[in-house]
């Protein structure tokens, strides 16, 4: 496990610190010179980095890495509108599970209110491969499994 970690602007600088205290490469989109952006101009840089981002931006970001077929990973501080203390301490439980891992490619981890960690595979292996929904909406799953 040593992909490096890049924090999304939603959320707070102290979480940079907290992966640093835990021995991770980490940064944030405001060491990057790249505030402002949207958000997922910045997925192509991420992905040729190889940094898991983490944010809390999660339906957006987990709709737009079920198109990829390869990507580094996705940690998800659910909560909105939490404060930094809390944002820090939801992030630490989660730096606890990434740590047990080899690496988190293709998978999405979430964070809940309560500090639950739960990881789901990203994109989900029951979506359709066309449209990426569960169920499928465009017809191509019906075609294949009647
Ligand atoms: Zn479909």
């Amino acid at each position: 496990m040593s992909d490096p970690l890049f924090i999304d602007e939603c959320l707070s600088l102290a979480l940079v610190a907290k992966a640093h205290s835990r021995g991770h490469h980490a940064t944030h989109v405001a060491f990057m010179g790249r505030l402002g952006e949207q958000d997922w101009d910045l997925m192509p840089f991420l992905l040729k980095e190889n940094f898991v981002l983490v944010t809390n931006n999660g339906e957006e970001f987990k709709r737009r890495y079920a198109n990829l077929d390869l990507h580094p990973g996705l940690i998800i501080i659910v909560p909105g509108g939490i404060g930094k203390e809390l944002q820090v301490e939801l992030f630490d439980r989660a730096l606890e599970v990434f740590e047990s891992m080899d690496d988190l490619v293709n998978k999405v981890m979430s964070v809940d209110i309560d500090g639950n960690v739960t990881i789901a595979d990203l994109p989900d292996p029951n979506a359709c491969q066309i449209c990426k929904a569960i169920p499928c909406i465009c017809g191509n799953r019906r075609l294949k499994f009647p």
